[in-house]
Protein backbone atom coordinates (compact mmCIF):
# COMPACT_ATOMS: atom_id res chain seq x y z
CA UNK A 1 0.00 0.00 0.00
CA UNK A 2 1.61 3.31 -0.72
CA UNK A 3 2.46 5.46 2.16
CA UNK A 4 -0.24 7.89 2.42
CA UNK A 5 -3.28 5.47 2.38
CA UNK A 6 -1.77 4.00 4.97
CA UNK A 7 -1.12 7.33 7.19
CA UNK A 8 -4.71 8.41 6.66
CA UNK A 9 -5.58 5.22 8.62
CA UNK A 10 -3.30 5.08 11.76
CA UNK A 11 -5.17 6.04 14.74
CA UNK A 12 -2.72 7.27 17.55
CA UNK A 13 0.05 4.75 16.43
CA UNK A 14 3.89 6.55 15.97
CA UNK A 15 4.57 7.21 12.75
CA UNK A 16 8.36 5.71 13.45
CA UNK A 17 5.96 2.25 14.35
CA UNK A 18 4.77 3.01 10.68
CA UNK A 19 8.50 3.08 9.39
CA UNK A 20 9.29 0.08 10.88
CA UNK A 21 6.06 -2.03 9.83
CA UNK A 22 7.18 -0.56 6.08
CA UNK A 23 10.62 -2.07 6.43
CA UNK A 24 9.00 -5.37 7.68
CA UNK A 25 6.46 -5.39 4.98
CA UNK A 26 8.72 -3.91 1.82
CA UNK A 27 11.90 -4.67 2.94
CA UNK A 28 13.96 -7.31 1.09
CA UNK A 29 16.62 -9.39 2.99
CA UNK A 30 19.26 -9.31 0.53
CA UNK A 31 21.85 -11.26 3.18
CA UNK A 32 22.62 -11.15 6.37
CA UNK A 33 24.04 -8.06 5.98
CA UNK A 34 21.97 -6.00 3.25
CA UNK A 35 18.75 -4.65 3.48
CA UNK A 36 17.47 -3.29 0.25
CA UNK A 37 14.17 -0.82 0.42
CA UNK A 38 13.75 0.13 -3.40
CA UNK A 39 10.33 0.52 -2.57
CA UNK A 40 10.13 3.57 -0.57
CA UNK A 41 14.00 4.90 0.01
CA UNK A 42 16.28 3.46 -2.77
CA UNK A 43 14.92 3.91 -6.04
CA UNK A 44 11.06 4.36 -5.83
CA UNK A 45 10.70 7.06 -2.78
CA UNK A 46 7.92 7.55 -0.76
CA UNK A 47 7.72 11.52 -0.05
CA UNK A 48 4.93 11.43 2.40
CA UNK A 49 7.36 8.81 4.36
CA UNK A 50 10.48 11.27 3.55
CA UNK A 51 8.53 14.40 4.83
CA UNK A 52 7.45 12.70 8.42
CA UNK A 53 11.41 11.62 8.78
CA UNK A 54 12.56 15.28 7.65
CA UNK A 55 9.87 16.18 10.48
CA UNK A 56 10.96 13.89 12.92
CA UNK A 57 14.27 14.73 12.66
CA UNK A 58 13.95 18.46 12.87
CA UNK A 59 11.97 17.50 15.94
CA UNK A 60 15.07 15.24 17.27
CA UNK A 61 17.50 17.80 16.38
CA UNK A 62 15.52 20.56 17.71
CA UNK A 63 18.14 21.78 20.40
CA UNK A 64 20.90 22.61 18.22
CA UNK A 65 21.61 25.29 16.26
CA UNK A 66 21.97 23.92 12.28
CA UNK A 67 22.31 26.41 9.38
CA UNK A 68 23.36 23.24 6.43
CA UNK A 69 22.29 19.49 6.06
CA UNK A 70 24.46 17.40 4.07
CA UNK A 71 23.66 14.24 2.60
CA UNK A 72 25.61 12.23 -0.20
CA UNK A 73 23.76 10.89 -3.51
CA UNK A 74 21.75 9.62 -4.02
CA UNK A 75 19.60 7.70 -1.56
CA UNK A 76 20.38 10.10 1.04
CA UNK A 77 18.77 13.30 -1.13
CA UNK A 78 15.37 12.59 -0.12
CA UNK A 79 15.35 12.27 3.76
CA UNK A 80 18.11 14.90 3.48
CA UNK A 81 15.94 17.69 1.23
CA UNK A 82 12.81 16.87 3.51
CA UNK A 83 15.11 17.61 6.18
CA UNK A 84 16.01 20.78 4.78
CA UNK A 85 12.83 21.78 4.15
CA UNK A 86 11.65 21.56 8.09
CA UNK A 87 14.13 23.50 8.82
CA UNK A 88 14.76 25.94 5.98
CA UNK A 89 17.96 25.81 5.79
CA UNK A 90 19.84 24.78 2.07
CA UNK A 91 20.53 20.65 1.65
CA UNK A 92 24.21 20.01 0.13
CA UNK A 93 24.71 16.70 -0.99
CA UNK A 94 28.29 15.10 -1.77
CA UNK A 95 28.78 13.71 -4.86
CA UNK A 96 30.45 10.61 -5.86
CA UNK A 97 33.16 10.24 -8.37
CA UNK A 98 35.98 7.59 -8.86
CA UNK A 99 38.86 9.58 -9.54
CA UNK A 100 39.49 13.05 -10.33
CA UNK A 101 41.69 15.45 -11.22
CA UNK A 102 42.98 17.80 -8.71
CA UNK A 103 41.09 20.68 -8.41
CA UNK A 104 41.30 23.38 -5.22
CA UNK A 105 37.62 24.50 -5.21
CA UNK A 106 36.42 21.06 -4.04
CA UNK A 107 36.65 18.95 -0.96
CA UNK A 108 37.84 15.30 -1.70
CA UNK A 109 37.53 12.56 0.82
CA UNK A 110 37.82 8.52 0.22
CA UNK A 111 34.74 6.77 1.30
CA UNK A 112 34.42 2.74 1.22
CA UNK A 113 31.25 2.43 0.00
CA UNK A 114 29.44 -0.75 1.81
CA UNK A 115 27.28 -1.52 -0.61
CA UNK A 116 29.52 -1.49 -3.66
CA UNK A 117 32.43 -3.14 -2.17
CA UNK A 118 34.97 -0.17 -3.90
CA UNK A 119 36.63 3.12 -2.85
CA UNK A 120 34.83 6.73 -4.11
CA UNK A 121 35.98 9.81 -3.70
CA UNK A 122 33.33 12.24 -2.25
CA UNK A 123 33.20 15.73 -3.53
CA UNK A 124 31.45 19.22 -2.38
CA UNK A 125 31.91 22.06 -3.41
CA UNK A 126 33.88 24.45 -0.95
CA UNK A 127 31.90 27.57 -1.48
CA UNK A 128 29.03 25.32 0.04
CA UNK A 129 30.46 24.81 3.39
CA UNK A 130 32.09 27.58 5.40
CA UNK A 131 33.80 27.81 8.79
CA UNK A 132 31.70 28.70 11.25
CA UNK A 133 28.41 26.70 9.82
CA UNK A 134 26.76 23.97 11.91
CA UNK A 135 25.93 21.22 9.50
CA UNK A 136 23.22 18.40 10.54
CA UNK A 137 24.20 14.99 8.67
CA UNK A 138 21.64 13.20 7.02
CA UNK A 139 21.78 9.52 5.13
CA UNK A 140 19.43 6.53 4.77
CA UNK A 141 21.58 3.76 6.09
CA UNK A 142 24.49 2.94 8.34
CA UNK A 143 26.40 0.41 8.51
CA UNK A 144 29.84 0.73 9.16
CA UNK A 145 30.02 4.46 9.01
CA UNK A 146 32.42 4.78 6.62
CA UNK A 147 29.73 7.74 4.30
CA UNK A 148 29.14 9.42 7.61
CA UNK A 149 32.53 9.58 8.94
CA UNK A 150 33.77 11.06 5.10
CA UNK A 151 30.97 13.47 5.10
CA UNK A 152 31.90 14.84 8.86
CA UNK A 153 35.92 14.52 7.19
CA UNK A 154 34.59 17.39 4.85
CA UNK A 155 32.58 19.30 7.53
CA UNK A 156 35.57 19.21 9.22
CA UNK A 157 38.06 19.67 6.89
CA UNK A 158 35.58 23.23 6.22
CA UNK A 159 36.28 24.42 9.52
CA UNK A 160 32.60 23.77 10.37
CA UNK A 161 31.09 21.78 12.80
CA UNK A 162 28.90 18.85 12.76
CA UNK A 163 26.07 19.40 14.72
CA UNK A 164 24.32 16.03 14.63
CA UNK A 165 24.20 12.48 12.08
CA UNK A 166 20.32 11.68 11.11
CA UNK A 167 19.99 8.32 10.29
CA UNK A 168 16.79 6.66 8.64
CA UNK A 169 17.83 2.84 9.00
CA UNK A 170 20.67 1.83 11.21
CA UNK A 171 22.08 -1.47 10.88
CA UNK A 172 22.97 -1.86 14.78
CA UNK A 173 24.52 -4.94 14.25
CA UNK A 174 27.12 -3.00 12.02
CA UNK A 175 29.83 -0.79 13.84
CA UNK A 176 29.00 2.64 12.37
CA UNK A 177 26.72 3.86 14.91
CA UNK A 178 29.41 2.78 17.79
CA UNK A 179 32.07 4.64 15.99
CA UNK A 180 30.59 7.44 15.45
CA UNK A 181 29.20 8.00 19.27
CA UNK A 182 32.51 7.21 20.25
CA UNK A 183 34.24 9.60 18.16
CA UNK A 184 31.95 12.28 19.76
CA UNK A 185 29.39 12.88 16.93
CA UNK A 186 25.30 12.49 18.35
CA UNK A 187 23.66 10.33 16.26
CA UNK A 188 19.91 9.83 15.84
CA UNK A 189 19.07 6.49 13.65
CA UNK A 190 14.65 6.52 13.22
CA UNK A 191 14.78 2.58 13.05
CA UNK A 192 17.68 0.55 14.46
CA UNK A 193 18.09 -3.21 12.86
CA UNK A 194 19.24 -5.45 15.31
CA UNK A 195 19.50 -8.21 12.74
CA UNK A 196 18.72 -9.57 9.43
CA UNK A 197 19.15 -13.21 10.00
CA UNK A 198 16.99 -16.08 7.93
CA UNK A 199 15.49 -13.58 5.63
CA UNK A 200 14.16 -11.84 8.52
CA UNK A 201 14.31 -8.24 9.49
CA UNK A 202 14.47 -7.67 13.47
CA UNK A 203 14.60 -4.44 15.25
CA UNK A 204 16.83 -3.65 17.74
CA UNK A 205 14.42 -1.59 20.06
CA UNK A 206 11.20 -3.10 21.49
CA UNK A 207 9.50 0.64 20.93
P1 LIG B 1 28.48 2.79 5.73
O1 LIG B 1 29.17 3.87 4.98
O2 LIG B 1 27.91 3.24 7.06
O3 LIG B 1 29.29 1.54 5.84
O4 LIG B 1 27.23 2.39 4.84
C1 LIG B 1 26.23 3.33 4.62
C2 LIG B 1 26.09 3.66 3.16
O5 LIG B 1 26.05 2.48 2.38
C3 LIG B 1 24.77 4.39 2.94
O6 LIG B 1 25.04 5.60 2.25
C4 LIG B 1 23.93 3.45 2.10
O7 LIG B 1 23.63 4.05 0.87
C5 LIG B 1 24.77 2.22 1.89
N1 LIG B 1 24.25 1.04 2.63
C6 LIG B 1 24.86 0.39 3.65
N2 LIG B 1 24.17 -0.67 4.04
C7 LIG B 1 23.07 -0.69 3.27
C8 LIG B 1 21.94 -1.59 3.21
O8 LIG B 1 21.80 -2.59 3.93
N3 LIG B 1 20.99 -1.29 2.28
C9 LIG B 1 21.09 -0.21 1.46
N4 LIG B 1 20.10 0.00 0.60
N5 LIG B 1 22.14 0.65 1.48
C10 LIG B 1 23.11 0.40 2.39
Amino acid sequence: MYFTEEWNVIKGGSKLQLLKQKVLDEGIVLSNQVLKVDSFLNHQMDPVLMKEVGREFTRRFAGEELNRVLTIESSGIAPGIMTALELEVPMIFARKQKSLTLRDDIFVEKVYSFTKQETNEITVAKKFIQPGDRVLIIDDFLANGEAAFGLARIVEQAGATVAGIGIVIEKAFQPGGRLLKEAGYRVESLVRVAALDDGKVTFADQD
